[in-house]
């Protein structure tokens, strides 16, 4: 067979599967023999998570992965100095390869400034800013010592328009030649990454840039993140024939097993993806037989184990019945098992692929997989659920449902004709006007005083409540810790929330247990993660006193016309009162120069917030400065200017004494100085 060798990892071809691009490989790194197709559990802060190290040792994976970014902030390279590298500050004594670092900070909303030189971002450990450029990358991934070093690369959504990923592509060309400069002498090997997102001719493009590079092996980046499975796969296949067939071909971030299936058979070697343990603490086990969901209630009284032909330590030990109420009842161990078991699934599916290239069979087998691995259990079909007729509750007290024109419905009040949500779609809007803005991967992480409160004023049919729950729920899973988080949702009428829960198939996002258990008890508490929330039912003026101090609101009622006193100065005098001695945002739809006035003369630091829908911009106000993150930019002396020349920076029921007043307080205001 093909037996080119490239210098650093000696990598050779050992077969190919008739009727397939699919090949079994071989390279050694510094610590080891590595034979493909090769699965890469991801060990982001030198540990996999929910997992016993030990455990994992013994299924003998070649490689593991480590997260550059999050290594870097905690414990920090003076840590893998000291210790001499991940291999001995972990105890692993087998491969190690390390990304640049890039695809974290890229998926932080916000918190990126991206340049020539780099991407700078905040440290969500210590607030401090650090930009991660290629040599910074290099650098950090030298000291932490993997044996396969990527280049740092951007990635930007995989469904971007076109000219973002032309211009991220030409970007990657220039980092992957830093990168390779920064390497030096190192004996760590090295990987380029393709760029290109779903555009083939970028795709191509970006291949020919870095393959005309000496790399030690070639990545495909920014796939898996918002494509298509079939775009993924047309892409995987289309960038692997750009690839040389003489080095290692690696698919980042991919995936479940039958992605991995579809790879192989495309010509990839190497994958990582934390899916077998992320899948592992919700239940999900990949079997012989298929996926099951161990939540399920079928297995309450299961006493076969997860898969009768797994000999891993959870198959060995325990019943089906056993994990399922692990899972329900939220234990770690549970996650454990499920993610043993998953971890265990993936080694023998990359060694029987192997085994079948090896021995010229592998087509039919990837045939016959294909169906098997995306079954379902089906000894325990999903029960179809009766179809009831059932008359919608289309109205309820002063609200209604609406259909938009782009298709999402809305929550009408019907007496004003105020609808919630007009134009984008509820969980759109919510996410990008609240969610990103909140931030909770970087704000939640540098906050360190006890639980992080946000005030959720206007809850009505409970968006932006919602989209922050799940929000959480993500990237807790994604970082193993977050601190807890409480949402306090102030409303005087429920009616809306109850419209939007009676039509689960309108509002998709009441689709979980706790917009039902926020009606029923005025309060929820996840049982799987730290998050925690409350109703306070009435006028919010009326709770501001009692209420606990917020780190963030979401200011969200209805207009100025229709909720006039919530707009008022006094009120949000009243707000930065509550709120002095802390570091409070605030983030409102209105952009208004009467609300920002009121808000500026109440005290508050008032900047441009994100633009949402048909809104170039929205309103971010800041307690004191120091809240302020760097990437919202404070009203300067030109809006003052504008604010002077005004005739609408008053409300209609505003004193002369209280205009004089605000006039004076804005025009003082220190963040014009
Ligand atoms: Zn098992």
């Amino acid at each position: 067979m093909n037996s080119i060798s490239n210098r650093r990892l000696n990598f050779r071809v050992e077969g190919e599967a008739p009727g397939s691009k699919a090949r079994a490989s071989r390279l050694t790194t510094l610590h080891n023999e590595v034979e493909t197709p090769v699965f890469m559990p991801v060990a982001t802060r030198a540990v996999i998570r929910t997992q016993d190290m030990a455990a994992v040792d013994e299924l003998g994976f070649p490689v593991l992965l480590a997260n550059t970014y999050h290594l870097l902030i905690r414990p920090g390279t003076d840590v893998f100095r000291k210790f001499g590298g991940i291999h001995k500050f972990m105890n692993w004594e087998r491969s190690v390869l390390t990304d640049s670092g890039g695809f974290q900070v890229f998926s932080l909303p916000n918190a990126v400034k991206i340049s020539e030189e780099g991407a700078a971002f905040r440290s969500y450990h210590d607030g401090s800013t650090i930009l991660l450029s290629p040599e910074k990358s290099i650098e950090t991934q030298k000291c932490i010592g993997s044996d396969i070093m990527m280049a740092m690369d951007q990635c930007i959504p995989s469904t971007s328009e076109y000219g973002l990923c032309e211009e991220s592509v030409e970007l990657t060309a220039r980092w992957a030649g830093r990168s390779l400069a920064a390497r030096g002498d190192s004996l760590q090997s090295i990987f380029g990454i393709v760029q290109g997102a779903c555009y083939p001719d970028l795709r191509k493009r970006s291949a020919g840039q870095i393959t005309a590079l000496p790399f030690d092996g070639y990545a495909i980046g920014g796939l898996a993140v918002g494509e298509t499975g079939n775009e993924r796969n047309d892409m995987t296949e289309l960038t692997a024939s750009l690839l040389p067939p003489d080095y290692p071909r690696y698919l980042m971030g991919v995936g479940t097993p039958i992605d991995l299936l579809e790879a192989v058979h495309r010509g990839v070697d190497m994958f990582d993806c934390i899916l077998p343990t992320s899948h592992g603490q919700q239940g999900v086990a990949y079997t012989s037989q298929g996926i099951i969901e161990l939540r399920r209630g079928v297995y309450k009284f299961s006493d076969k184990p997860i898969d009768e032909n797994c000999t891993c330590p959870a198959c060995r030990r325990y019943s089906r019945g056993y994990i399922h109420h692990l899972i329900k009842t939220g234990e770690y161990y549970g996650g454990n098992l499920v993610g043993v078991h998953n971890l265990t699934f993936y080694r023998n599916l990359m060694q029987t692929m192997r085994r079948h290239i090896l021995a010229g069979d592998f087509y039919p087998y990837y045939l016959e997989q294909r169906d098997i691995l995306v079954r379902g259990d089906e000894n325990h079909p999903p029960v179809p659920t009766r179809v009831k007729k059932r008359k919608e509750t289309l109205s309820l007290g002063s609200y209604e449902v609406v259909r938009q024109d782009g298709g999402f419905h809305s929550i009408r009040h019907v007496s004003s004709g105020e609808v919630m949500h007009s134009v984008t779609d509820p969980l759109v809007e919510a996410k990008r006007l609240y969610v990103d803005q909140l931030n909770i991967a970087e704000t939640l992480s540098g906050h360190s005083a006890g639980s992080y409160i946000v005030w959720d004023v206007g809850l009505g049919a409970g968006t932006n409540a919602m989209a922050t729950v799940r929000e959480y729920e993500k990237i807790y899973e994604e970082m193993g810790e977050l601190p807890e988080l409480r949402i306090i949702s102030f409303e005087n009428d429920l009616d809306s929330l109850r419209l939007a829960v009676k039509n689960p198939s309108l509002f998709p996002h009441v689709k979980h247990p706790a917009p039902a258990a926020i009606l029923g008890k005025g309060e929820w508490s996840s049982s799987r993660f730290p998050v925690k929330w409350i109703l306070h039912e009435g006028d919010f003026c009326e709770h501001i006193n009692s209420a606990v101090i917020p780190h963030c609101i979401y200011y969200d009622p209805f207009s100025l016309h229709t909720d006039t006193p919530l707009w008022r100065y006094s009120l949000f005098r009243e707000l930065h009162e509550k709120c002095s001695g802390y570091k409070t945002m605030l983030f409102t739809y209105s952009s208004s120069t009467q609300v920002r006035g009121a808000l500026l003369a109440a005290g508050f630091y008032v900047g441009r917030g994100a633009g949402t829908g048909p809104k170039s911009e929205t309103t971010a106000a800041f307690s004191t400065p120091e809240a302020c993150p760097p990437w919202i930019e404070l009203l300067d002396r030109e809006w003052l200017g504008r604010f002077e020349r005004s005739s609408s920076k008053h409300g209609a029921d505003c004193s002369e004494e209280e205009k004089i007043e605000i006039e004076r307080r804005v025009l003082e205001h220190p963040q014009f100085d």
